[in-house]
């Protein structure tokens, strides 16, 4: 299901297993924010067509983390491109050695080729997009290298596997998972001034999103007993 946020923020929520994936067009980038299993890809080129645009064109792919359900995509996207690939430095530095491990495609019986991370995130980087700015939070918890964007002067922040709506958030029980981190990760995101949350998984929180984060902090300090 496709869905226009704001004038160049679609939101494509999953399909099954896949991650959602965020559409941004602006100027002469086409960008997408994770890149769901890679499982299907030709649905994301529908959508992506019915806006215009296409997987060949895809520019840049912004990943939140590098979990196979929101990297698997990369694949397909890199054969039918060339876009510039974006991750935190905790998660794209052993990809760039050839280590896929954190990706989890072993653990889900999926064989992921080895391939580059062009820009390593740190947190503070500010993506510089034309009309578009995306500025990075690290918000480890979920994995070491989990982020969290804020799309500046929209009012809109991406949030990644660390924040879900109703109360959710990541689970933590996967290698370089941190209850502890993920609890601090969400106390700062509910200190942050945003309306519209677009997650990794579930549905976009469209109204009062900030309140959705302090419910889903309070709930993960009670979970984990902190
Ligand atoms: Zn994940």
């Amino acid at each position: 299901m496709l869905d226009q946020i704001s004038e160049q923020v679609y939101f494509i929520v999953s399909r099954s297993f896949d991650s959602n994936i965020t559409f941004i067009k602006t100027g002469d980038h086409e960008i997408l924010i994770d890149a769901g299993t890679g499982l299907y890809t030709s649905n994301l080129d529908e959508d992506l067509q019915t806006l215009g645009s296409s997987i060949q064109s895809i520019t840049d792919v912004v990943l939140t983390h590098s979990h196979i359900d929101h990297i698997g995509g990369i694949i397909p996207l890199l054969e039918a491109g060339s876009p510039k690939l974006y991750l935190h430095e905790a998660e794209a530095e052993p990809i760039n050695q050839g280590d896929m491990s954190q990706t989890l495609g072993d653990t889900f019986g999926v064989d992921l080729p080895p391939f580059k991370i062009d820009v390593l995130l740190n947190e503070g980087d500010v993506l510089d997009f034309n009309k578009v700015k995306l500025r990075v939070f690290h918000t480890p918890g979920h994995s070491a290298g989990s982020i969290i964007m804020e799309i500046e002067d929209t009012g809109i922040l991406l949030t990644g596997d660390t924040l879900f709506p109703g109360g959710s958030f990541g689970r933590v029980d996967f290698p370089t998972g941190s209850p502890e981190k993920l609890v601090d990760s969400l106390r700062r995101i509910s200190e942050m001034q945003f309306e519209i949350g677009l997650p990794g998984h579930m549905n976009a929180m469209k109204y009062n999103a900030r309140q959705s984060a302090m419910s889903s902090y309070k709930m993960a300090k009670q979970w984990f007993k902190m």
